[in-house]
This record gives C-alpha cells, sequence and structure tokens, in this order.
C-alpha cells in the first residue's frame, strides 16, 4: 500500500506487515480494525491504531509518539482515509474542518 500522509507536518501511516494476513490496500475496511494496529508510524515506528472516541469520531493514536489524528466515522477504507486527510491537509482552520463543532 502506498503511505497515507495523516498530517501537514508529514505524519505518515506506513504498512504494518506483521499485523495482517495478507496486505492491506486502498480497499481493505478499517472499520473491523477498531482497537487494533491499522499501520506504523513512518520515522517514528510505532504502532498506529484505530480507536472509537464519539458517536461520530475515529481516532488513530501512535503508541509511541501519541499522535492522535481524528475523522469520521464513514471514512471506513483506507484509500477513504487517504482522501480525508489530503483534504484536511489542505484546510489550515480547525474550525472548517469541523473538529470544534460540538456534534
Ligand atoms: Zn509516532
Amino acid at each position: 500500500m502506498n503511505p497515507i500522509v495523516l498530517t501537514r507536518h508529514k505524519d505518515t501511516l506506513v504498512e504494518y506487515p506483521a499485523a495482517f494476513d495478507g496486505e492491506v490496500n486502498d480497499n481493505s475496511n478499517l472499520t473491523s480494525l477498531v482497537g487494533s494496529i491499522v499501520g506504523q508510524h513512518k520515522v517514528c515506528g510505532g504502532r498506529l491504531e484505530i480507536g472509537s472516541t464519539s458517536e461520530i469520531w475515529n481516532a488513530i493514536i501512535c503508541r509511541s509518539c501519541y499522535l492522535r489524528v481524528v475523522f469520521p466515522k464513514e471514512v471506513d477504507t483506507y484509500g477513504k482515509l487517504r482522501e480525508w486527510f489530503a483534504m484536511m491537509i489542505k484546510i489550515k482552520d480547525p474550525e472548517v474542518r469541523g473538529e470544534t463543532i460540538d456534534h
């Protein structure tokens, strides 16, 4: 799988082969992985885990450096994750990104 850039600071998710039976690709489902490892934090080397953090949002958390990024639950594949963060990186205002809106 191609790496997925998560933040403007170039935090990047790369495949974590030991965690999967076979490769992941952009069509691979994320929802079924809630509570488990979804990849590795490039450069940092930490495990990236996915968690359900509210009714609407999930988060990817690095178990090494504590990076935490949120995304809507409807973003349920690696491909949608790539598209979501590519879009979010272009939007600099957290309010426009929806992160400060009280759902
Ligand atoms: Zn990390």
